[in-house]
């Protein structure tokens, strides 16, 4: 059966969730192979880089499952300053990274849109308009995402979180500010504008199931996402979700190594179904195992995202627990990350942007599911 799906190039539904439930490891090793060869088939061996700047973590949103909610005020809140960011982005740009990130909390004042505009200009007058830019800012309206794209921010990654409406209210306060159907609406206002569009899901949440994961895949078709971003939920306990999974005794390293697998079949899936997207093997994974971001470029994702945010505000940037790189700094995070690619067998894409093909490729194929037939 397993032989029989695999040889397939289109999968239905069922076929996803039966991948999605394997379990017994020389199957689940036939599943990361065949994701493994679309990848070097369609990719190539080359994992590109997208330096990742972290540069603050004020928050208006207060997320159940996230450390630096607005409601955590057990961490210090921090701004880096312009000049601090342009000398990343600096090192960044000297370092032949191809790309940068730029990620934070979720802020819509004039103030802070105004800062994100001048950070634009500035990364792309510095690299002479070749270090390559995503952002990963939250929600903002129609305007301010298409000044910041007109200003030359080319892709931006905004993850639904989980497709499921019902799963997204549990695992976010009741109200017009952490809105589904929001969210869903600045998706399609993002590819709308012309972004190459990243989007992406937290895997192993409690209550989520395999079916679940399998229509966050189909959900990525039917945005026609160009990249994915997603990785494993996991806990930190100043927060709603982490002292809950906490409380059920559900973080021992049995579920921590469940939720690591789950995150990679989710890789390796999403590779085997969506073909030449980028995916990246996200800093989560190393939360939960030495190897995750290696693991994650072998079952098919193709993008890494070293931190380059200043040593000194690591520690504040905390998402979740366990976050690898906190005592790096940004020199120590390239050579790292540099010679995991090479001791799987990979190179390092240095000073190239490393589009998705996805984006400027004419074949789409047509959604299993329809947007607008998701229920919030
Ligand atoms: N504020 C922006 C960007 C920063 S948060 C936004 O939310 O879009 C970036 C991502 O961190 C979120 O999309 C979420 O999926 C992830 N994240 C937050 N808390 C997490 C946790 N406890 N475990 C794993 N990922 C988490
Ligand atoms: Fe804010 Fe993003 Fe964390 Fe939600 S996930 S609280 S929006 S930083």
């Amino acid at each position: 059966m397993l032989k029989e799906i695999l040889n397939r190039t289109n999968f239905s539904r069922d076929d996803l969730i039966f991948l999605m439930k394997l379990t017994n490891q020389n199957e689940l090793n036939r599943l990361f192979e065949s994701a493994y060869a679309v990848k070097t088939e369609l990719l190539g061996r080359t994992a590109y880089y997208r330096g990742l700047l972290e540069f603050s973590n004020r928050c208006r949103k207060n997320c159940f499952y996230c450390g630096i909610r607005s409601g955590n005020n057990q961490i210090e809140r921090f701004d880096m300053t312009k000049e601090e960011i342009l000398n990343l982005a600096n090192w960044a740009w000297r370092n032949q990274y191809g790309s940068l990130t730029l990620q934070s909390g979720e802020r819509n004042d004039p103030t802070f849109i105004k800062f994100v505009d001048d950070l634009i200009i500035s990364i792309k007058k510095l690299s002479c308009g070749q270090l390559g830019l995503t952002l990963c800012l939250g929600e903002q309206t129609d305007e301010v995402f298409k000044k910041w794209f007109d200003l030359g921010a080319h892709r931006y990654l905004l993850r639904i979180e989980t497709s499921n409406p019902r799963l997204y209210r549990r695992f976010h306060p009741n109200n017009a500010v952490h809105s589904f159907k929001a969210r869903l609406s600045r998706l399609k206002a993002l590819k709308r504008i012309g972004y190459q569009l990243g989007t992406g899901v937290m895997i192993a949440l409690p209550g989520q199931t395999e079916e679940d994961l399998v229509d966050d895949i189909l959900f990525y078709e039917a945005v026609d996402a160009d990249m994915i971003g997603m990785g494993p939920y996991v806990v930190h306990s100043d927060t709603p979700t982490g002292q809950e999974v906490l409380a059920a005794g559900r973080n021992t390293d049995q579920d921590r190594r469940e939720r690591l697998i789950l995150a990679l079949k989710m890789i390796a899936i999403t590779r085997l179904y969506l073909r030449n997207v980028n995916i990246a093997a996200t800093t989560a994974l190393q939360a939960l195992d030495p190897f995750g971001r290696e693991l994650g470029l072998k079952a098919g994702a193709n993008i890494l995202m070293p931190i380059i945010t200043a040593e000194e505000h690591r520690p504040k940037y905390l998402l979740y627990e366990n976050k690898p790189c906190v005592g790096d700094d940004q020199e120590k995070c390239r050579d790292c990350l540099t010679s995991r690619v090479r001791s799987i067998g990979e190179e390092v894409g240095f000073s190239q942007w490393g589009d998705s093909p996805h984006a400027t490729s004419p074949y789409k194929a047509t959604p299993k599911i329809d947007l607008d037939g998701i229920n919030p």
